[in-house]
């Protein structure tokens, strides 16, 4: 077992992160909120892929202050594409916990910023570290396998055992001097070196010390133990049309992909004609009537933590037959005349919209439902 106290791999790792580490825009600012951003939009995300993302996020919040003035929307719009919205919408929430609560000024300690809707640990730590220079562990699942491989700690790093074991070694190595850039350091050397898997131990600057090299078990190490069940959910989805409008529909704003914008849709049915029934019985709550096409538009699959959608879209038309009131005859019998879709529009249900293409934009799309947007080609949809 390699020392716990002064390890000497740890200013090993600093100097390897002093000629390699990643130019990215929050480093070295100081700044809270930014480090705050990057730490949560990384989650779940490469930082090659976030980055974007990140530049634009800071375009239209360059500050705490911008973020907790902006609506809902405004934040699940600008994290579009990223994922896991539940992120955006807590990032906001925290934010303004800290304008009304810490007067706009990011609390320096572990149990304050803790308390901070959708800041946990890892994020805490990461914070306190690189902005306020704080000796506090930032453990990640990059943190955990290179933890597990170092020391050979073979309990399983998603297990509450492992977890413990590793964060109070992380605790014991921190150095005093440059604890914001050890973490980042860590960050670095395992994207770079340290992946999950094959380690590229032939270029790695520590592994005299490391427990998994030296005795050849990188292969084994971490040990993870995964429990969660994935549940496989035919999604049957309509991309229904009324005249140039295409039906929408907003998710609950609980559970999956919550308060996000789909194509109507249907679980569970297991052929077309059950499908074709559930969307029919869908869309006549709606006052219309359906004609599905049974030619499949496209086919996708999309994993969420625990669940698989198998996604089949099918292309319709739609008729409204509710009687329209208090219209003359002269505008009655054209589909897509404005008074005849504003009184569709304020007929539906607030969560169901009809919508032209070129608006689609201005919308959060669940997930994969924003990929079926590609069938809705102007050209090819006009009635
Ligand atoms: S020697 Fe290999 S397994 Fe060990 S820390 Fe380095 S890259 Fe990781």
């Amino acid at each position: 077992m390699i020392e716990k106290q002064n390890p000497k791999w740890v200013p090993q790792l600093l100097a390897w992160y002093d000629v390699n580490k990643r130019d990215l825009p929050w480093r070295d600012c100081g700044d809270p909120y930014k480090i705050w951003v990057s730490e949560v939009m990384s989650q779940q995300t490469r930082i090659e892929a976030m980055k974007p993302y990140y530049d634009n996020w800071m375009q239209l919040f360059p500050t705490l202050q911008d973020l907790a003035n902006a609506t809902e929307d405004e934040a699940v719009h600008a994290w579009q594409g990223l994922g896991y919205y539940s992120r955006a919408r807590n990032l906001r929430l925290g934010v303004q916990e800290v304008v009304n609560k810490y007067g706009g000024i990011v609390p320096s300690n572990r149990k304050d910023i803790e308390s901070l809707k959708g800041v946990g640990s890892y994020t805490a730590g990461a914070i306190l570290s690189m902005a306020y220079g704080k000796r506090e562990a930032a453990v990640d699942g990059n943190v955990l396998r290179i933890y597990a491989r170092l020391y050979g700690v073979y309990d399983d790093i998603l297990s509450t055992k492992g977890k413990k074991a590793i964060t109070e070694l992380v605790e014991a190595t921190l150095p005093h001097d440059r604890p914001g850039d050890f973490n980042q350091s860590l960050m670095d050397f395992g994207s770079a070196v340290c992946i999950p898997k094959s380690p590229r131990c032939s270029e790695c600057p520590i592994r005299n010390m490391c427990y998994a090299y030296q005795n050849n078990v990188t292969d084994q190490l971490p040990v993870r133990i995964k429990k969660t069940k994935v549940i496989d959910v035919p999604v049957w989805v309509g991309i229904l049309q009324y005249g140039d409008y295409y039906l929408l529909h907003k998710r609950p704003n609980r559970g999956l992909l919550r308060s996000m914008w789909e194509f109507p849709s249907l679980e569970g049915a297991n052929s077309f004609d059950e499908a074709e029934q559930g969307l029919a019985e869908l869309v006549r709550a709606l006052g219309f009537t359906l004609s599905l096409q049974p030619v499949m538009a496209k086919e996708l699959t999309h994993i969420f933590s625990h669940r698989k959608w198998f996604m089949k879209a099918f292309k319709g038309d739609l008729d409204y037959v509710q009687p329209i009131p208090e219209m003359s005859d002269s505008i009655r019998y054209i589909p897509d005349d404005a008074d005849i879709i504003t009184y569709i529009q304020q007929s539906l249900p607030k969560d169901w919209m009809l919508i032209k293409r070129q608006d689609f934009a201005n919308y959060a799309w669940a997930g994969p439902h924003g990929k079926l947007t590609e069938l809705c080609k102007e050209t090819q949809c006009n009635k």
